[in-house]
């Protein structure tokens, strides 16, 4: 079978299975691509979500792709189209439409859907997720005719959605069950830090508690009580508390699945024809030594890049350091390669200042700097990006914070 003609069948249209897609179908001008799309539309910008909530970008600035532009490259994209089973030993996928789709290589790119909240009254009208283009457009309706919100989670989605609300102009709670932001990867000085910083946006934010109820007022909400007994006012309620991975389709083909699809560092499976890429991937990080998930846009666009020649018979390895940056309540975000989120006995360095609300902290392991988290500017990022890769051993640690500049300077960074 020669690849360059050959039938390649993608799930999923987010950031990976659109790259995968447009890559194969450039580097293989006769091959056949199929890119199947669970949601309604081409590809959208999820990163830019939490802006198009908070306002300040309309929804076609979100969009990143259309109809048109994937006829033109070629790929034969299916829109609001659910694969809904898989046989590997024919080599064949099932649509929701009962369409029978023959593959000679398959790209599993599902991403995740958020876990549901499971508290009583979460089924009420105002009370959402955030993962989605129709998530967002329902949130800024509700936006619109409420005065009063909560966020509910310690994590990035529950940020955002805290961020939005206050930007909003809403009087608003945002609840997590642990001390601190990110607790398992800030420690104690960088939550604060964060801290600081939504309550100089006005945000109310409770820590150590959770809700125990939505409590309705003629089936929309009114407040939300807590495990603790308090009662905060809430016309709406958004969540985030963790996405679980679409991984169904690798069951059905028996492939090793533990939070996600496990990979080889060519994000192929432990099925030759059958690759799998972006959030759903798990797959084995070189740069760190052990298999590894990122729930980034860089790494969904990367993995998406090098499946797509991998799928076309290339051997390539995957090396990127995986990144996240994101705003933070007008000042800026960024997590790099490996953190005490997946490796939690990593030596930390750190360095802060509460006044302007910096906060820098380098990861090392085995006397190499393997990851990093940073709380304000951004200058020295790339380097640091370098040095992680380099995997070079690191002698003086204290020097490479000269790299990021001074804690100190009160700067204004731009939103
Ligand atoms: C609100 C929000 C803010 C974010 N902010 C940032 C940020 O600031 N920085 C950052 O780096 N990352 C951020 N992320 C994460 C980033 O967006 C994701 O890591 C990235 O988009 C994942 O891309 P993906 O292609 O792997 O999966 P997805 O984008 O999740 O795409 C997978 C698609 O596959 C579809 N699908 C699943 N199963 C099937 C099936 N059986 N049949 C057909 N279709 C199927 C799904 O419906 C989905 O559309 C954010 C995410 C969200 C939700």
């Amino acid at each position: 079978m020669s690849l360059d003609s050959g039938r390649f069948v993608i799930v999923g249209n987010g950031a990976a299975g659109t790259t995968a897609a447009e890559h194969i179908k450039k580097n293989a001008p006769g091959a056949t691509v199929t890119l199947i799309a669970g949601e309604p539309y081409p590809l959208y910008n999820r990163v830019a979500l939490p802006i198009f909530l908070r306002g300040r970008v309309q929804e076609k600035n979100v969009m990143m792709r259309t109809r048109e532009v994937e006829e033109k490259r070629g790929v034969d994209m299916r829109l609001d189209t659910w694969v809904e089973a898989l046989c590997s030993s024919e080599r064949v996928v099932r649509t929701g439409d009962g369409e029978i789709l023959p593959y000679d290589r398959l790209l599993i790119a599902t991403g995740g859907t958020p876990r549901p909240l499971g508290v009583p009254g979460d089924h009420l009208h105002g009370v959402y997720q955030f993962q989605t283009l129709d998530d967002t457009k329902a949130l800024i309706e509700r936006i619109l005719e409420s005065r009063t919100a909560v966020a509910l989670g310690g994590s990035y989605i529950g940020y955002e959605l805290a961020e939005a609300f206050s930007h909003r102009g809403l009087h608003t709670t945002w609840i997590m069950r642990g001390d601190r932001f990110l607790r398992r990867l800030l420690d104690v000085e960088g939550g604060h830090v964060v801290d600081l910083l939504a309550r100089d946006r006005g945000v109310e934010v409770i820590y150590n508690d959770w809700a125990d109820e939505i409590v309705s007022n003629n089936g929309v909400p009114s407040s939300v009580r807590t495990t603790n007994g308090r009662e905060v006012d809430a016309d709406m309620v958004g969540y985030g508390i963790g996405l679980c991975y679409y991984t169904e389709l690798a069951r059905q083909a028996g492939l090793e699945v533990n939070k996600a699809i496990l990979t080889d560092q060519h994000l192929r499976t432990a099925n030759p024809d059958i690759y799998a890429a972006g959030d759903v991937a798990e797959f084995y990080d070189t740069v760190i030594d052990r298999h590894n998930q990122m729930g980034t846009w860089d790494n969904a666009v990367s993995h998406g890049r090098l499946v797509a020649q991998n799928m076309l018979g290339a051997n390539l390895t995957y090396t990127e350091v995986p990144t996240y940056v994101t705003t933070m309540f007008g000042s800026r975000l960024s997590v790099l390669g490996l953190t005490p989120e997946q490796h939690p006995e990593l030596q930390r360095e750190v360095q802060y200042n509460f006044d302007t609300r910096k906060y820098r902290a380098l990861f090392f392991y085995q006397g190499r700097l393997v990851g990093a988290v940073i709380i304000g500017v951004l200058k020295g990022r790339r380097k640091i990006e370098e040095i992680i890769r380099s995997r070079e051993p690191v002698e003086d640690r204290r020097a490479l914070f000269d790299l990021l500049g001074p804690v100190d300077a009160q700067e204004k960074l731009e939103e």
